[in-house]
């Protein structure tokens, strides 16, 4: 992601690298002001039933529409990651889980929004019924190692990698 314009006093920004520093970035010439493009935090959950079962969601809207996800989405600012991946699962499917501990980390490179870090939870369903939310089209169970394609992002097809290759 770019900046044209400086959002603290709108002056035109430059790309350099600044002082002590090694990475080129955006920077202001007039206020002083440093575009450091982080990535964002995003969470999300492996539920996996005991007949091997995936739940999966598949995206409504851009990028990915039609694509196949974890459920999965942005933190909030003042969230924490365990509380946002219990939203967005509850907002993409409707159902009320229970977290069982952080399952991995993931480089998201591909989301055309901006980078991401993905965080995965390992995660049952205490309640609910399948309800798919509004910014996806169907959610529900797949068998793991038979699941619908394509599978959105590298960092979700890593991740159900890494759980066929841990548990099965
Ligand atoms: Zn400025």
């Amino acid at each position: 992601m770019r900046y044209k314009y400086c959002p603290v006093c709108a002056n035109k920004l430059a790309t350099r690298i600044p002082e002590n520093e090694i990475i080129e970035r955006q920077v202001c010439g007039k206020c002083g002001f440093v575009f450091y493009d982080n990535p964002k935090p995003a969470c999300g959950v492996l539920v996996v039933d005991d007949n091997q079962k995936i739940l999966l969601a598949k995206r409504k809207y851009p990028p990915a529409v039609g694509e196949w996800t974890l459920p999965a989405g942005f933190m909030e600012i003042g969230e924490g990651p365990d509380e946002c991946a219990i939203r967005e699962t509850f907002e993409e499917t409707g159902l009320h889980i229970k977290l069982n501990g952080v399952f991995n980390a993931y480089k998201g490179g591909d989301d055309p929004r901006h980078a991401v870090v993905l965080i995965v939870y390992l995660a049952e369903v205490i309640s609910g019924e399948i309800i798919p939310g509004d910014d996806v089209s169907e959610a529900g169970y797949f068998d793991i190692n038979n699941i619908p394609v394509p599978i959105a992002f590298s960092s979700n097809e890593e991740a159900i990698a890494e759980y066929r290759a841990r548990y099965l």
